[in-house]
């Protein structure tokens, strides 16, 4: 079967008038329907960039991003993208921001509204459809943030650091509640993220990336002996601190 997604050979500078900066060197991988990836790397090795690169706002400089078999750039409209701040407008109510995207795309049919109104209800903002942003928490925003996104039943969805606003805790439970709403729907994801935690617990494989330029390290998938994996229940698999220790020492290599 072929791929959702396909990185050939991809590499990338900045051109500044200060010269050159090397952002990504040689990144390759594929991700299939269904999957959720996270990439992992130290702060500034081009992360973002690889994420701006696949949906096509950049250009790569030599190599292919395909997405379902066509190349990205230009082509954008299958990626969803979820970033540090919800973008929540607060004079809109919270059912009308989740339709928000659907509204712009022309695309409010009676199916999607259902759809809509279904995510909310199942994910915990039923009771909450009419109030504002103000009035939900910091996950419950995310959460909403994360429906407006999916009620465009994207191809792939990029998360870039879409928790590192949040206090530890909150992290923890809202990296939990989207986590298992994504596998949930099975959304294809790819998450960024520089917390190791975060990476193991949520995906189905992780990509770790050398310091700029990007390369790739390594590619590690993620199997734990634990039913009903969510990724909370993750961080509690005797597996964990194995990948843990494993991912933090690649990151730490220096060569
Ligand atoms: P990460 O997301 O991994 O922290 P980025 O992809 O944002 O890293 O950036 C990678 C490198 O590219 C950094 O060194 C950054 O300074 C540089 N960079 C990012 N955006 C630009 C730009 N628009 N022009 C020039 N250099 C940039
Ligand atoms: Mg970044």
């Amino acid at each position: 079967m072929q791929p959702l997604l396909e990185v050939r050979h991809v590499s990338f500078s900045y051109h500044t008038i200060h010269g050159e900066t090397p952002a990504l060197s040689d990144i390759h991988f594929s991700l299939s329907q269904g999957e959720f990836a996270a990439i992992v790397g130290p702060s500034g090795c081009g992360k973002s960039t690889l994420l701006s690169l696949i949906s096509g706002l950049l250009a790569a400089e030599s190599g292919q991003i395909l997405l379902r078999g066509k190349n990205v750039k230009g082509s954008n409209t299958g990626i969803g993208y979820m970033l540090q701040k919800d973008h929540l407008f607060e004079w809109r109510t919270i059912r009308r921001n989740a339709l928000l995207g659907l509204e712009i795309q022309k695309r409010l049919t009676p199916e999607n509204l259902r759809r809509v109104d279904d995510m909310l209800d199942s994910y915990g903002l039923g009771a909450f459809k009419n109030a504002r942003p103000s009035q939900l928490s910091g996950g419950m925003r995310q959460r909403a943030a994360l429906i407006r996104t999916l009620a465009l039943e994207p191809d792939l969805l990029l998360l870039d650091e879409p928790f590192s606003a949040l206090d530890y805790q909150t992290r923890l439970s809202v990296g939990d509640d989207i986590g298992s709403i994504i596998k949930k729907e099975r959304q294809t994801a790819l998450l960024v993220t520089h917390d190791l935690s975060e990476a193991i617990s949520m995906a189905d494989r992780v990509i770790v990336l050398s310091k700029r330029p990007a390369r790739i390290r390594q590619i590690v998938p993620i199997v734990l002996s634990i039913p009903d994996r969510t990724p909370m229940k993750s961080r509690s698999a005797p597996e964990f601190k194995d990948y843990f220790n494993l991912i933090w020492e690649e990151l730490n290599r220096h060569d």
